[in-house]
């Protein structure tokens, strides 16, 4: 009865009040819900999920990742009226990226660490938390700060993967451990796991990260139910000549350099994932190559498949049948992992089935998910290292602009992508996919030893007379069918939450700078702002409890630490204050996190005696070995800023980075990693940063 309640308010539009009614019903139901029957996921009840609006079963809500909910109570006019329901801190300052699950009035979702929080969806009340305990150490092993994107629930059971690269099944109504598989095929290698598993006909699909460090990518299926590993494929091959695990693999090997820098080479599938029930196919986006530049990595070249790809497998037994390279021989990092959207749209008169998917590189793509076909791709952001995609062959058709093996380059988009990992949202009210764009690009160089690093003195000179745009965050909606932009909000800072849409007509996106939005679906127009005082970066969503919607999304600004600070100075206000949050019609006020004090003036840092050589090999172990978490420059929002370090804490230097004293906070102890000698040069390069910070400062 509540279910039919609430899509009967979804399809009469009814309003707020008529369908605020009748709580009655829903709290029995959920009342009996939510005892010894939590989490109670399936099959049918994912592929029917427009039958249960009020529940969030799967990543994407559905299988079709389409993040478009058919809840109306909240809608174009009364959005305006959102409060808090309710916030519970999630114990952390730094990135959170979960998108919760919603099961029966049950929020699943993950912090940092890859813990699990089950939580009264009705009023956040916390009913138990798991905490994986996952080494601190293993933080080296990641490109893009300790986050997790959430959970998979099905059958009673509450699945995580770990950044250590365990998969867990946990029971649904305790937290407690019920199986614990090792994931890794080699736990020296930098592996590691922050996506999502989903389960896809009783199996658990998971893939892993650690491309940037050069590992070998796979997909994994293990039975939901004992966790025993059904297949597993390989994305890129673990030698020229075999022998290959699998017989994609051989295929694969004919498009690599047999001199190329095998077992290693990248292809990681590290987050997208998608399934079709009718074509019984499992969609898979694939990571960049390791290392980045194709001439280091397969010097003569090739395709180099599967790099930077989307694979239709069949999920019984991980056959291949199609895959659609979106990157071939990629050098620029751009993968395919990004979030895949399964629709069926009108094109050109006919009904098709397409999968869209805008990649890292640029280009939106509109792709027949039954056979793998393009058929459409345009810039949905500024992509100078190809021209377009050629519609016969599928492929991009390169410039010189991105062509870096002689000279450096400033590439568009940057490695970063013109979208990353952050959900789209398709609407079935007007067609149009948001995306969470980006603009910007990334100096790339030829010199191997040197790929992991960003930045350069002389952009401008890189530039040449290109008209390149400014450096940007965009809520773009995109016409996929016209391949057009439809309309666009221009944020300040590049780096912001992935976008729910809904049928009450409205979008909902939150910024780095800290505004949780919402907009009209079909002009933009701001709706709802709301100033949370902590950036965003996970996707919101959308369910119900006894007859009233909720919108909740996490906030908590991380990830990759080349970020900048530009348009999210609120998060050193307020501490990047973690927490999840859920909001409601005629909620509260939001209040604001307590301000920490201001970071204040730079002072006088230590003298420290290095002649210009020990500086330099100090950057380049700095950028080699803190930079993916403290920043290229020493200093990041979510991280104690290095170039403000006390004298006090310059004198335990050596003790906090070969000894682990501060293991706890998250800094991982770096003894095997660098000699004390080392240590010593990155010290004193962060000595040269606090002058100039100083030197600034006097002026
Ligand atoms: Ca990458």
């Amino acid at each position: 009865m509540y279910q039919k309640q609430l899509v009967l308010c979804a399809i009469l539009f009814a309003s707020a009040m008529a369908c605020n009614k009748g709580p009655d019903v829903g709290a029995k139901i959920a009342a009996q819900k939510s005892h010894s029957d939590s989490g109670h996921v399936n099959t049918q009840r994912i592929i029917e999920a427009d039958s249960e609006p009020e529940n969030w079963l799967a990543h994407g809500r559905d299988y079709a990742e389409q993040r478009f909910s058919p809840l109306t109570q909240i809608n174009q006019s009364n959005v305006h009226r959102l409060g808090l329901a309710w916030e519970t801190p999630a114990k952390s300052a730094r990135g959170l990226e979960a998108t919760p699950i919603v099961v029966d009035g049950v929020m699943y979702t993950t912090s940092t660490w890859s813990k699990v929080i089950a939580l009264d969806a009705k009023n956040g009340a916390v009913l138990w938390q798991y905490d994986p305990g996952v080494e601190r150490a293993w933080a080296k092993k990641l490109c893009c700060d300790i986050v997790n994107r959430g959970v998979a629930v099905w059958q009673g059971k509450v699945y995580v993967g770990t950044l250590d690269g365990y998969l867990i099944a946990l029971d649904a109504q305790s937290g407690s451990v019920l199986w614990r598989v090792d994931t890794l095929i080699d736990r020296q290698q930098a592996y590691s796991i922050t996506g999502a598993p989903r389960i896809i006909k009783g199996k658990v699909i998971i893939g892993n990260g650690g491309a940037e460090y050069a590992v070998r990518g796979y997909i994994n299926a293990y039975d939901a139910d004992n966790g025993e590993l059904v297949w597993r494929f390989f994305t890129v091959p673990g030698s020229a000549t075999g022998p290959f695990e699998h017989p994609e693999l051989a295929i694969a090997a004919q498009t690599w350099d047999k001199n190329s820098a095998f077992p290693g080479l990248g292809g990681t599938a590290w987050d997208s994932i998608a399934y079709d029930p009718a074509l019984d196919l499992l969609y898979v986006g694939t990571g960049n190559g390791g290392p980045w530049p194709q001439h280091i990595r397969s010097p003569k070249g090739g395709d180099n498949l599967y790099l930077a790809s989307i694979l239709a497998l069949r999920p019984d037994t991980g056959e291949l049948i199609w895959h659609y390279q979106t990157t071939p021989g990629d050098s620029w990092d751009y993968t395919a992992t990004q979030h895949m959207i399964l629709a069926d749209i009108k094109i050109a008169g006919n009904v098709r089935k397409v999968l869209m998917q805008a990649p890292k590189n640029g280009f939106f793509y509109v792709i027949d998910r039954s056979t793998g076909e393009l058929i459409s791709a345009e810039k949905y952001v500024f992509a100078n290292w190809a021209e377009s995609v050629d519609k016969t062959t599928g492929r991009p058709i390169l410039t010189e602009f991105g062509d870096y093996r002689h000279q450096e380059k400033y590439v568009f988009p940057s490695a970063a992508g013109g979208h990353n990992w952050h959900p789209m949202s398709y609407s079935q009210n007007t067609g149009l996919v948001y995306v969470p764009a980006r603009e910007a690009g990334w100096v790339h160089n030829d010199a191997g030893d040197r790929w992991f690093e960003w930045g350069t003195n002389n952009i401008e000179s890189l530039i040449g007379d290109q008209v390149i745009p400014k450096t940007a965050g965009y809520l773009k909606a995109w016409d996929p069918v016209e391949q057009k932009l439809a309309w666009q909000i221009e944020l300040p800072n590049t780096w912001n939450s992935g976008v729910l849409s809904t049928a009450g007509g409205v979008v909902i996106h939150g910024s780095a700078d800290g505004h949780f939005y919402a907009v009209n679906d079909h002009t933009g127009g701001v709706l709802l702002d709301i100033f949370v005082g902590t950036g965003m970066i996970a996707p919101p969503i959308t369910y119900a409890v006894d007859g009233e919607q909720f919108i909740a999304i996490m906030a908590g600004w991380g990830g990759p630490a080349f970020n900048t600070l530009k348009g999210n100075e609120a998060l050193l206000d307020y501490s990047n204050a973690g927490r999840i949050m859920s909001f409601k019609l005629d909620g509260q006020t939001v209040a604001l996190p307590t301000p920490v004090p201001a970071r204040g003036q730079f002072f006088k840092p230590p003298t420290v005696v290095a002649s210009a050589e020990v500086v330099e090999q100090g950057r380049k172990d700095y950028v080699m070995h803190c930079g993916s978490c403290h920043g290229m420059y020493g200093s990041v929002p979510m991280l104690p800023d290095l170039r403000r370090l006390s004298h006090a804490k310059h004198a335990i230097f050596k003790n906090i980075v070969l000894e682990g004293i501060l293991e706890e906070n998250g800094m991982p102890n770096f003894s095997s990693d660098i000699s004390s000698a080392n240590v010593d040069g990155i010290q004193a390069y962060l000595v040269t940063l606090s002058q100039k910070a100083f030197m600034a400062q006097q002026k």
